[in-house]
């Protein structure tokens, strides 16, 4: 399972990387990082989170 954020809809809200640091981090151009895609355990279920949160509905879960 992959994480990708959509930067043609992202807004850089900032809520993924605040919320969930241990997936994202704010990239120097303000668009999030994904810092791992090893999604185990409760990471998974931070990234469901994460991407039900976003305003923009900019992230995405791909297999
Ligand atoms: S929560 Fe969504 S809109 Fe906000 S920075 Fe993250 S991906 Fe972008």
């Amino acid at each position: 399972m992959k994480i990708k954020i959509d930067q043609d809809r992202c807004y850089m809200s900032g809520e993924c990387y605040y919320n969930h640091p241990e997936l994202f981090q704010r990239g120097e151009d303000g668009f999030p990082v994904v810092r791992t895609n090893d999604l185990e355990g409760d990471l998974k279920k931070h990234a469901d989170e994460a991407m039900e949160v976003c305003p923009a509905a900019a992230i995405l879960l791909e297999d």
